[in-house]
């Protein structure tokens, strides 16, 4: 397909307006028109025109006047909410949870299922979404014609494509093509793509990354992984891995990770790699449940679990010096349970730790901060990737 700049056409110029001034008005609305023209650079009579076919298809609305010094009052406007609807599904190891959100990001109605720890079977996955999925259309009471689509945040190496295919090994699942196991049950638009991933554009959009273009969401969990945007777009390598972060290598020939490699920065600092550590130590952890246990941890005065919060301190500050020196980013944000559950306590200790492993220039140019959405933001990430879809 020929392509380029050279062979834009008068089409797709028009398209490429609306798409910027519907992300100017979704990200920075409500908006008169002078401040449209002021934001995108766009000429005034360009901007009337695209935004008087917004208003008549209704993807916008007028929000009311404001005074202009001297002139009559300027009308804003903003994004309307309910123009569309956008369901974000989060599979996670303990669950399947289905949310409806309107085009403001507000939950109009949820579903849950619980997963067995054991029970990831692919079909049983699915067949939750599909539940989940008639269920908050029929408590919402929105018509499919309303929805712009599915998206999904799900664990693992996600090949972007029609059929979804799916690489979890911590879910026993290999090459699980679960696009084409859910496109049995529904024909809404699907996306998707790594739960990590979801959860850090959430945080980018809605919470610490907020207005940062080259910005880094480290997401520590049972699992750990990095959603990288460099220039205001996701980094995302051949086939969708990158930002594998949790996977680099941190001690070689050290402790043996989930992956099956040695060493990896997730085997010292994932939930699971530090609380067998501490057992290592000689710690007594009293629980199945590693949310409880790691916190049980970061509360005891042990000389053993001191050691080990010092040394896990130590490995994710050498980490995050490492993502400092690749990428340059000007804020990174500091999420995932196990992330903000050592980051309310340790914090400056970490930001410490990372600036003797990064480079003094590039270290001085970022800030390192705590997400501010909480650990259950992948449903609403998962819906994000609809929702940049009709931006475009
Ligand atoms: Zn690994």
């Amino acid at each position: 397909m020929m392509s380029g700049p050279e062979r834009r056409t008068v089409r797709d110029l028009r398209r490429g307006n609306r798409a910027i001034l519907l992300r100017a008005l979704y990200f920075g609305g409500p908006a008169s028109r002078q401040e449209l023209t002021g934001a995108t650079g766009l000429s005034a009579a360009t901007v009337s025109n695209v935004t008087a076919g917004l208003l008549a298809e209704g993807a916008i609305v007028e929000a009311g006047l404001v005074e202009s010094d001297g002139g009559r009052p300027r009308v804003l406007l903003r994004v309307n909410p309910e123009h569309g609807h956008a369901i974000g599904v989060d599979v996670g190891e303990t669950h399947v949870r289905v949310e409806l959100f309107d085009l403001a990001m507000t939950e109009r109605a949820k579903a849950d299922y619980a997963l067995r720890p054991a029970r990831h079977e692919a079909g049983l996955v699915a067949r939750h979404i599909l539940a989940g999925i008639d269920v908050v259309l029929a408590e919402a009471g929105v018509g499919r014609e309303r929805m712009l689509g599915v998206g999904i945040g799900v664990p693992g190496i996600v090949e972007h494509g029609p059929a979804a295919v799916i690489h979890a090994q911590t879910f026993g699942w290999e090459s699980v093509p679960l696009g084409t196991l859910l496109r049995a049950g529904t024909s809404l638009p699907l996306f998707v793509d790594n739960g990590a991933k979801t959860m850090g554009q959430a945080e980018l959009w809605f919470g610490a990354g907020r207005g940062a273009r080259h910005a880094i969401v480290a997401l520590v969990g049972s699992g750990v992984g990095a959603n990288i945007v460099t220039d205001g777009v996701t980094y995302r390598g051949v086939t969708g891995s990158a930002g594998e972060w949790g996977h680099t290598t941190v001690v070689v020939n050290g402790r043996r990770c989930r992956c099956g490699a040695l060493g990896c920065l997730e085997a010292y600092v994932g939930a699971e790699g530090v609380l067998g550590r501490y057992a290592e130590a000689g710690g007594v952890i009293t629980t199945d449940d590693e949310q409880v246990a790691l916190a049980a941890l970061l509360e005891d005065g042990s000389a053993a679990a001191r050691q080990v919060v010092e040394e896990t301190v130590a490995y994710l500050g050498a980490g995050l010096g490492n993502l400092v020196n690749l990428f340059n980013p000007e804020r990174i944000v500091v999420g995932g349970w196990a992330g903000l559950l050592l980051g309310r306590r340790h914090l400056p200790a970490l930001r410490e730790a990372a600036g003797r492993h990064a480079l003094a220039q590039p270290y001085r140019q970022t800030t390192i901060e705590l997400g501010e959405l909480g650990p259950d933001a992948v449903a609403l990430g998962a819906a994000t990737l609809v929702i940049e879809s009709f931006l475009q």
